[in-house]
């Protein structure tokens, strides 16, 4: 009696265990993870069908499609055939990248936008993707910031109402000194007056470390206005004056990613976190070592940061 009684006893206890490991790998593997394409852009091999088929492999839940790789796909395939893909798979698409330079744009740059902005619907409807990032103009001369700014706002309440409240806008700010939207803060205070559910932001950490983006700006802001977490590193070199062939994997370069991972929990920040690099080193390794890597090293940054 008492020997089974401890039989069962040992059950429960293993059981238990097994529970409990489980739930840990739950719970530290919390955040969803994503993979922009521009991470392996220019492997041999590389296709968004081929980015596809290895994200499903190394256990992405999202995937950015880049515009390049759809328009190329697209030229041999159809809309209904990617979205088969997605329906038989357990990958998902996550954001739209990228709809290029939208503010600051004269009468026929305004109508290229707009044109893109049909095809990203068309796309969104067939496939179910639901946000779109869009980066600014760079080379503005001679604007004011506040000049910068009011515009801005009115070109992303005007996005806001074309695609509509399914839709979401993501603007990410870029860290080079001549785009016309390069910290955090001048970002967020456009998205703040632009002031619709579905216009937040993209927070590059490269971009956010190259043009000294302030933490304190960031713990001030609403977790839900962070629509994107692009995760890489950057080279320890003068601010500002890297490309974005200096982007490193998450850990290996001098990016406060301490500082960004604990304002983004303070703040309520419940998003994905995407790994985007466009390193030639990256680009030299074979297409599957390049997203298998890029697998270990998003996982392994969202476990220690975000477990
Ligand atoms: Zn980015």
């Amino acid at each position: 009696m008492v020997k089974s009684i401890d039989c069962v006893h040992v059950h429960i206890m293993i059981l238990y265990t097994i529970y409990k490991g489980n739930m840990n790998d739950r719970e530290k593997m919390h955040m969803k993870i994503g993979f922009n394409e521009a991470t392996a852009l220019e492997c041999k091999g590389q296709s968004l069908m081929a980015d596809l088929e290895m994200c499903e492999k190394y256990g992405f839940d999202y995937i950015e499609i880049r515009f390049d790789c759809l328009k190329e796909y697209l030229k041999e395939h159809t809309l209904e055939e990617l979205a088969e893909w997605f329906g038989s798979h357990r990958l998902k698409p996550w954001a739209y990248n990228t709809l290029l330079y939208f503010n600051q744009r004269d009468e026929a740059g305004k109508q290229e936008v707009d044109e893109e902005v049909e095809f990203i619907l068309k796309v969104s409807k067939a496939i179910g993707l639901k946000m779109l990032i869009t980066v600014p103009t760079c080379g503005v001369k001679d604007k004011t910031v506040s000049e910068i700014r009011e515009e801005a706002v009115e070109r992303l309440r005007y996005l806001s109402h074309k695609v509509g409240k399914d839709m979401r806008i993501s603007l990410e700010f870029c860290g080079a000194p001549d785009c016309s939207i390069n910290q955090f803060g001048t970002a967020y205070d456009i998205v703040k007056e632009v002031d619709r559910d579905n216009v937040g932001i993209t927070l590059d950490t490269f971009h956010f470390h190259e043009m000294c983006s302030r933490l304190e700006d960031l713990k001030a802001a609403d977790g839900k206005k962070i629509f994107a977490y692009h995760l890489n590193d950057c080279e320890d070199l003068p601010l500002g004056s890297c490309g974005d062939d200096k982007r490193l994997w998450p850990g290996e370069g001098v990016v406060d990613h301490e500082g960004i991972a604990e304002a983004l929990k303070e703040i309520g920040f419940d998003g994905v976190c995407t790994i985007e690099e466009f390193r030639p080193e990256y680009y030299a390794m074979s297409h599957e070592e390049n997203i298998k890597k890029a697998a270990q090293v998003t996982k392994d940054f969202v476990n220690h940061y975000f477990g």
